[in-house]
């Protein structure tokens, strides 16, 4: 499942229009993260039952003229590298400019599928002024327009053809991510786990990915490792360090079944912890919040209880998350990190009996039923565990259409509040029965 789009071209071609189309979708589902809407540029999509991860690379531009282009013509580079396909922007309008011609001199190398996507079509008075895109060298050629959404469709159709499936032969041991910003210590609690005797350590290369996966096998604890900390790549423009590590956090939290998501107490929680912690909420991966270098926080009783409400205020409605507080450089909790993350594994992998399941929901349900709507009441009948990687519960009653979000929200809750789902996304269903 871990497909990546990759939108590449030059400024204003209409990228990040497209990006919005391709990613809105979703925004069916509460999609309402306060302030974080502004400055995100990946974020989930789903096209034919494929759920990927789009990311625009024009949010990483410099800002400065003569950094510009050689920061587009590197993030040409690294969208070929890390990404399942690039989408190759360009404007009808325009036609093909030189910085269009270049970047299709670097696509024309790489390896990867690259679609030719020329955007601006609103009317069929411009196919003819698409042909000239043919002399880009990449094949065939997709006419869109991402204001209006004509052609997306025929582009996504082809699309998720390329993508990857999932390793049928993946190990089944957890796998744990340790992400976050450059320089929260992601790199120091890796070699504080490690430790010296790196013997216990074997750094398996991905097959197919090319993300390192180390084994970690000490004190009782067998899982796997994905690292991004040890792949920092070097880059000649300092802008794209950042595109390169959101890239690199987006591949390690889509192999994960935990997301470590470590921030740096001074620092505090900010717009692109929250962007990662829903891209991990939303692939349904469990999540522990991992507060470092605490040692530099000048520190009194209510330290911790204040952190903490910031972080969940930040965060909800998923606030049941736990967080550590951790000194790797004095050695503070670092173990526990694993704990807590084992802990999250076994609740996102939790399976309650459905006799269990009803004997716990029906009475709260028959206390609190949904409220009626124009007359109708919602009769609850019975209520299953769906099959899955995260926890799905589907509630089967009369008239599912008439229960709304709050009263949802209400049943999560009280799930949560019954079985120990902490750290895990839980999602309710209700269903015509
Ligand atoms: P980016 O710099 O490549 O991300 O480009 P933007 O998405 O910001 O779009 C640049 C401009 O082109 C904006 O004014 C958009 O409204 C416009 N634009 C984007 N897609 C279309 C389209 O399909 N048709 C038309 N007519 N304009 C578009
Ligand atoms: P990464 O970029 O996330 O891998 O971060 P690093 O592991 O390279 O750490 C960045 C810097 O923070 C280094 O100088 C570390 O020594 C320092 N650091 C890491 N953890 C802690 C901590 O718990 N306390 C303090 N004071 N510094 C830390």
């Amino acid at each position: 499942m871990s497909n990546i789009v990759a939108i590449v071209g030059r400024p204003n071609v209409g990228k990040s229009t497209l990006y919005n189309r391709l990613t809105e979708s979703r925004k069916a589902i509460v999609d309402d993260f306060s302030g974080v809407t502004r400055d995100r540029h990946y974020g989930l999509a789903e096209w034919l039952n494929h759920n990927f991860t789009v990311i625009d690379t024009g949010g990483y531009v410099a800002n400065s003229d003569d950094v510009f282009e050689a920061a587009i013509r590197e993030q040409v580079d690294i969208a070929i590298e890390e990404a399942t396909v690039v989408l190759f922007v360009v404007d009808v309008t325009t036609g093909i400019t030189d910085l269009d011609d270049e970047i299709a001199s670097r696509l024309r190398k790489s390896k990867k599928p690259v679609f030719v996507v020329v955007n601006k079509l609103d009317n069929n008075n411009q196919v003819a002024d698409a042909m000239v895109f043919y002399s880009l060298g990449l094949g065939e050629i997709f006419t869109i327009s991402s204001m209006t959404g004509s052609g997306t469709g025929e582009l996504l159709d082809e699309v998720v053809k390329h993508f990857e499936d999932e390793d049928p032969e993946e190990n089944t041991r957890p796998k744990y991510a340790i992400v976050g910003r450059p320089n929260v210590g992601k790199s120091s609690i890796i070699n504080a786990l490690l430790g010296k005797d790196r013997n216990i350590v074997t750094p398996i290369a991905g097959t197919t990915r090319d993300s390192i996966h180390i084994h970690y096998n000490q004190y009782g604890h067998d899982f796997m490792l994905v690292d991004t900390a040890g792949l920092r790549k070097k880059t000649k423009v300092k802008e794209n360090i950042e595109f390169y590590s959101v890239m690199r956090t987006i591949k390690a939290l889509e192999e994960a079944d935990v997301v470590i998501l470590m921030i740096d107490a001074v620092e505090g929680f900010e717009s692109q912890d929250i962007s990662i912690f829903h891209l991990a909420e939303k692939n349904k991966k469990g999540i522990v919040i991992v507060v470092n270098k605490w040692d530099l926080i000048e520190k009194n009783s209510k330290t911790i209880k204040v952190f903490e409400e910031q972080i969940r205020d930040k965060i909800a409605p998923f606030t049941d998350v736990p967080i550590v507080f951790t000194s790797v450089t004095e050695k503070q909790r670092v173990l526990k990190v694993i704990d807590v993350a084992n802990q999250v594994y076994e609740n996102r992998a939790r399976k309650i009996p459905t006799s269990k399941l009803n004997e716990v929901m029906l009475p709260i349900i028959e206390n609190y039923p949904p409220p009626a709507i124009k007359g109708k009441y919602v009769k609850i009948k019975y209520i299953t565990q769906i099959a899955g990687t995260s926890p799905m519960f589907a509630f089967f009653c009369n008239l599912p259409q008439y229960v709304k979000e709050p009263y949802y929200r209400f049943i999560e809750n009280k799930l949560r509040e019954h079985f120990d789902f902490s750290g895990a996304p839980v999602q309710v269903w209700f269903r015509q029965k």
